[in-house]
């Protein structure tokens, strides 16, 4: 069966970039019925922290990405953490050395800075040329005696050629020339990275290894690895960059990067499982909104491209409107009623002045945040003040001053008030209309921007009735009075 894993540092927040690495291995393991671990990579004592940790968990739990082995979930292949499993590495390193894939080197920092400084000048390819790949046992046994500090090295093939089969990418190759014998385990025992990863991902039984194109590199010695602990290697897939609008590398300066501010900013995890999807895959059509379960029918490998994906803010939002609608109403009643709630725009999340908010908001929003704008620029637009100042009518009087003269007759008799509370808003503009001959933008405009001061919004007839009902608050400049 699959298996496949994310496997992040704890250093940080969740990014995009890793939360469409989970997502698409979750995809995989969802898809092809089989397993999804998570693996926390905390072998770099000094930049990994618990919090962040907890905070990666956190989000992902958010998206609804769940796993089936983990820190949290026990299985048969833990511990789960990097900073547990010192032991294995310490026992596969050895047998890499018993069997003469690797060996203990004990040069010093000062040695292995001179040997440096000596490639560099004499322009060799910076590779380990140190004594102990060749020290006799007799050497090696003498210094392990003293206790000398040393590391484990790995020995690289010579003149032999790796490849791969990637599923993203093709054909990879590298030659082993180009690599020199490189560290497995330091001298304060702490596994190298590309070391911990390929025994972590072989001893757990990692079937298809899917993960972000800076990893590419990474993938000989790994392989290497793989093949001198006489494990058959992984499948490997790298995915493509994601990249900002402006074609280059999605940074801070873009605006938010992390699945933590996303939720914050309002975004539904719904939103983001969908766009993330589609950073770099498609399922052939030209279908944009999905469901996570039609998600999981839909995935394939095959169509991941190699091509960079860009995130777009833009689309994103419209994504996060349509998910919004897909809600029932219910569900858009509480959320949003929440929000009017929490800025103190209405006095009950589910009470009527609520539900006609949301009915009036609905089909606009993009976050649902900007339903608490929207009713907020409803409730303090000053509409009487400025039915009676000259400024505003200055403004829709040139083009629509006939208009800007009914509103203001009909208000001034109190026969416009009369028809909104009778919910005939409509039949006055059309009366109004028909008298003056106007039909159209040339009609409702001059309403729209008289009764909500904007040339766009919700239905103004919507916006009237809103202003009507039980349930405004006082702080709504009223209508009536
Ligand atoms: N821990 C690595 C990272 O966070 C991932 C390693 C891998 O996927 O092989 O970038």
């Amino acid at each position: 069966t699959v298996r496949v894993r994310f496997a992040p540092s704890p250093t940080g927040n969740l990014h995009v970039g890793g939360a469409r690495t989970a997502l698409f291995n979750w995809l995989y393991a969802r898809r092809m019925g089989g397993k999804f671990i998570l693996r926390v990579e905390d072998t770099d004592t000094a930049r990994s922290t618990r919090e962040s940790e907890d905070a990666m968990v956190r989000d992902l739990k958010w998206l609804g990405l769940d796993w089936d082995e983990g820190p949290d979930v026990d299985g048969p292949y833990g511990p789960y953490r990097q900073s547990e499993r010192g032991a294995i590495y310490k026992q596969l390193a050895q047998q890499l050395v018993d069997e003469g894939y690797a060996y203990p080197c004990f040069c010093t920092d000062e040695e292995l800075a001179a040997m440096k400084e000596e490639q560099e000048a004499k322009k060799l390819p910076p590779k380990y040329m140190g004594k102990w790949a060749t020290a006799s046992k007799e050497e090696v046994d003498a210094e392990m005696a003293k206790g000398t500090p040393h590391t484990y090295r790995f020995r690289v093939p010579e003149g032999e050629r790796v490849e791969i089969d990637d599923m993203i990418r093709g054909k990879v190759g590298w030659d082993t020339d180009t690599l020199g014998d490189f560290v497995l385990l330091r001298s304060n025992g702490m596994p190298v990275y590309n070391f911990c990863v390929a025994v972590d991902d072989a001893t757990m039984g990692i079937t298809h290894v899917l993960r972000a194109e800076e990893h590419l590199p990474n993938t000989l010695r790994q392989a290497l690895v793989y093949d001198a602990l006489k494990f058959p290697r992984p499948t490997f897939g790298h995915m493509s960059l994601i990249l900002a609008p402006d074609r280059s590398k999605l940074s801070k300066r873009h605006g938010a990067t992390s699945v933590g501010q996303f939720k914050e900013q309002g975004y539904l995890s719904k939103t983001m499982i969908n766009y993330l999807s589609l950073l770099g895959w498609n399922d052939g059509t030209e279908q944009e909104i999905y469901e996570s379960s039609e998600l999981v029918d839909k995935f394939s490998v095959d169509r991941i491209n190699k091509s960079p994906a860009v995130f777009d803010t833009v689309k994103l939002n419209w994504m996060n409107g349509q998910h919004i609608r897909l809600l029932p109403e219910e569900e858009q009643i509480a959320m949003v009623g929440a929000v009017l709630v929490k800025e103190g725009l209405a006095a009950s999340a589910d009470g009527e002045f609520t539900k006609k908010a949301v009915a009036m908001c609905a089909n606009g929003i993009e976050l649902v945040e900007d339903a608490a704008k929207e009713v907020k620029a409803i409730l303090e637009y000053p509409l009487k003040e400025n039915l009676a100042d000259d400024k505003m009518m200055k403004v829709i009087e040139d083009d629509f001053g006939e208009i800007a003269d009914a509103v203001i007759t009909g208000f001034e008799s109190g026969e416009l008030q009369a028809a909104i509370e009778k919910n005939e808003f409509k039949g006055f503009v059309n009366a109004t209309g028909k008298a003056l001959g106007r039909k159209g933008k040339r009609l409702f405009m001059p309403f729209r921007i008289a009764l909500t001061g904007r040339m766009q919004g919700p239905e103004v007839g919507e916006v009237l009735d809103l202003l009507n009902t039980e349930g405004t608050p006082d702080s709504a400049v009223s209508l009536a009075d």
